[in-house]
């Protein structure tokens, strides 16, 4: 069976393997042929289009008993939700009057659809008995007295596709059913590359474009200082002599972001991972949660230019990291020593991608970013 697979905007999960809907239509199959084997008529095989034609397709290749086989068309969904409201899209292929019918539906849900159809074939087509032979139900949801003469399989209230069911039309095409997915995977990006190179600038942009959450280990230590927490005051002297703080402290606090923050569709990381010892546990991170990383985006800008920029802001923003030559020189060695390698790193696994910021104006090199960004989401 596939992985999950994404419908429009949404995201849906293996829920039944093709062989067990193949067994339950076996079993649906025996039933009828036992109950219709020496019918003194030709039953009517009611296709509903179209969620119920792989069902109604493999129905028949199992039934031994003459039948003849027509179908209609209704709808009550719309999305995902039933609108309660049951409309007869295209009529009847063929007249029912004084026959038996099996209707062969995909699935009852509340049973609007399926009891508007019995009620309709009874009294307006005139046909003298019908029966209701569903693949799936939802039990919890099912509310009307009519009895469902044969059912393939119960199933928990959720919205499911494949095997003819649909989410606005994709999906009927996939032989196994897959259920919607309530907490799909994240995306996880980093954002990479030398200090001063524009990480903080060009973050936002990406996470709002992304509906990521940007997450700059530098901004949420320099919190942690101005609050003059026990964390904050470690991570300052360690800061101010341009070193890193311990790996077990950023991966805390990144971890509590990933577990806390809700309603985005990623994370954006900036300033972390630094060490190939950080990719690593961040990778173990991840993959405990069942993801990984996304891709990688570093932005590329050499040690001259490094030097300019971050002399440019530390005048305009005053940070202590970027104070003085001996600890931006520290901070770009710190950079090639322990950082860089990491490049060769998410290349060999396949989620390396660069731009080249060391030119150009901040829109322009945002609008390479970005630009970049499309090529990868
Ligand atoms: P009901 O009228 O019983 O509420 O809904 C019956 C129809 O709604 C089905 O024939 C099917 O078209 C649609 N439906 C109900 N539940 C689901 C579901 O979980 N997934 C999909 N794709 N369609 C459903």
């Amino acid at each position: 069976m596939e992985d999950k697979i994404k419908l429009h905007d949404k995201v849906f999960k293996p829920y039944i393997r093709h062989d067990r809907i193949i067994a339950a239509i076996d079993d649906v199959a025996d039933k009828l042929n036992r109950d219709f084997y020496n019918c003194p008529d030709v039953p009517v095989i009611l296709c509903v289009l179209n969620g119920s034609i792989p069902f109604t397709g493999e129905l028949l290749q199992r039934i031994t008993f003459p039948c003849q086989v027509i179908s209609i068309k209704m709808s009550s969904y719309q999305g995902t939700q039933s609108t309660g409201t049951v409309l007869n899209v295209m009529g009847l292929t063929s007249s029912v009057k004084g026959r038996r019918v099996i209707i062969c539906e995909d699935i009852v849900d509340t049973g609007n659809t399926i009891v508007a159809l019995k009620e309709m074939l009874l009294d307006k087509e005139g046909a003298a008995d019908v029966r209701i032979c569903t693949l799936l139900v939802k039990p919890d949801v099912y509310d009307k007295p009519d009895k469902l003469d044969y059912v393939g399989m119960e199933i928990p209230n959720a919205f499911i596709v494949g095997f003819g069911l649909d989410y606005d039309e994709l999906g009927r095409n996939n032989k196994d059913i897959y259920v919607i997915d309530d907490n799909p995977m994240k995306k996880y990006y980093i954002l990479f590359g030398p200090p001063g190179a524009g990480k903080g600038t060009h973050a936002g942009a990406i996470a709002q474009k992304y509906n990521l959450k940007h997450i700059s280990t530098g901004e949420l230590l320099r919190a942690e200082i101005a609050a003059g927490t026990e964390l904050g005051k470690q991570a300052k002297s360690l800061i101010d002599a341009g070193m890193l703080v311990p790996d077990s402290v950023v991966e805390g606090m990144i971890e509590t972001a990933f577990d806390t923050v809700k309603g985005v569709d990623g994370f954006l990381l900036d300033g972390f991972p630094r060490n190939l010892s950080q990719a690593a546990d961040l990778d173990e991170i991840l993959d405990k949660r069942g993801e990984s990383v996304t891709a990688v985006v570093g932005l590329m800008i050499d040690d001259d230019m490094i030097f300019q920029r971050i002399r440019g802001r530390a005048i305009i923003e005053g940070r202590a990291d970027d104070a003085s030559d001996e600890t931006i020189a520290n901070r770009i060695k710190t950079y090639h020593t322990q950082t860089e390698p990491l490049i060769d790193y998410y290349k060999a696994a396949g989620k390396y991608w660069e731009v080249d910021v060391d030119g150009g104006t901040i829109e322009e090199n945002r609008a390479r970013v970005l630009a970049k960004m499309e090529t990868i989401a």
